[in-house]
């Protein structure tokens, strides 16, 4: 070619699978635009390059996996070639509809919707992906992840975060979310210990010291507090099915008890403080009328001391 400094739309494209090869994705994203702007024959697959580069600069983004399945869309063939790999192109569709859905579930603020859209995302992941590899993640990180085991975990996620949004109004229900949660660790060759302590702080009763009632759910209903009841009462209370006394010997309040007592004694206590100050500010004013009187004694000697020695 004789003006060869002037890449086509064709040579520009081989060009950016070249950049492809070599992971300068900026570079290949940029030569796939001037490509474009040259009217490359290879448009289609070109915008589905760039889209997959978008994604990969951010994983996060549920945009950059609607924009890539937008360009999938469009693209005439089963399956394409990016940089080493082979991409099916309907696999590689349900797979960002799939992600897209994930991330934006997880990005809800409240718990309720989050907790259902999570759920509603791993069993789409699921029956989309299966047991294949999630092909965008794995291409970018390296990481080998399966549609089933990335679902599991949302699983648990999403009955994680719907327990501890009922825990409030339901600690048993929250405690049926929690081993379901820990159900899909143990799944996931997790532990699921904090599963399991959270089900045991939930569904743990007992019998107010205070008021005698009874309550469910330790943190939330009812709480300890420091104590010093005799060992006859620590017996007695062992008979009791609900404990109202702990095995370090503090005492099992509820929730009301407990904040009308704290309440109370913080009001006690602010009226100490605020007494203590009222004393403080009329001490600070005697020694200052003190202080004023012991001035104008020393201005008046001074005065004198002067005319004796005048
Ligand atoms: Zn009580």
């Amino acid at each position: 070619m004789a003006f060869g400094l002037f890449k086509d739309g064709e040579e520009l494209f081989d060009s950016a699978l070249e950049e492809i090869k070599r992971k300068e994705y900026d570079k290949a994203q940029k030569t796939l635009n001037k490509a474009l702007d040259k009217n490359t024959k290879n448009a289609d697959i070109a915008r589905v390059y760039i889209a997959f580069i978008s994604v990969g600069n951010d994983l996060n983004s549920p945009g950059a996996y609607d924009g890539l399945k937008n360009r999938l869309e469009g693209l005439k063939q089963d399956s394409f070639q990016f940089g080493l790999a082979t991409f099916d192109t309907e696999m590689l569709k349900k797979e960002c509809a799939c992600m897209s859905a994930c991330i934006s579930a997880r990005n809800m603020s409240d718990s309720s919707a989050k907790g259902n859209a999570l759920m509603e995302a791993a069993r789409n992941l699921m029956a989309a992906i299966g047991n294949n590899n999630l092909r965008i993640n794995e291409y970018y990180t390296g990481n080998a992840i399966t549609g089933t085991r990335m679902a599991t975990g949302l699983m648990a996620e999403a009955n994680e975060i719907l327990a501890d949004d009922i825990f409030e109004s339901d600690p048993q229900k929250a405690a049926e979310y929690q081993q379901q949660a820990y159900n899909f660790r143990r799944q996931n060759g997790e532990s699921g210990e904090a599963n399991l302590r959270k089900m045991q702080q939930y569904s743990k009763a007992c019998t107010c010291w205070i008021c005698g009632r009874q309550v469910v759910g330790e943190g939330l209903h009812f709480f300890l507090m420091s104590a010093n009841p005799s060992p006859q009462q620590v017996e007695k209370d062992k008979g009791e099915i609900q404990h109202s006394i702990s095995e370090s010997r503090d005492l099992y309040v509820c929730r009301a008890c407990y904040t009308a007592i704290s309440r109370r004694a913080d009001a006690i206590a602010n009226g100490y403080y605020d007494k203590a100050l009222d004393q403080m500010r009329a001490g600070d004013a005697a020694l200052q009328a003190q202080i004023l009187a012991m001035d104008a004694r020393i201005t008046r000697l001074q005065t004198q001391i002067s005319f004796m020695r005048n």
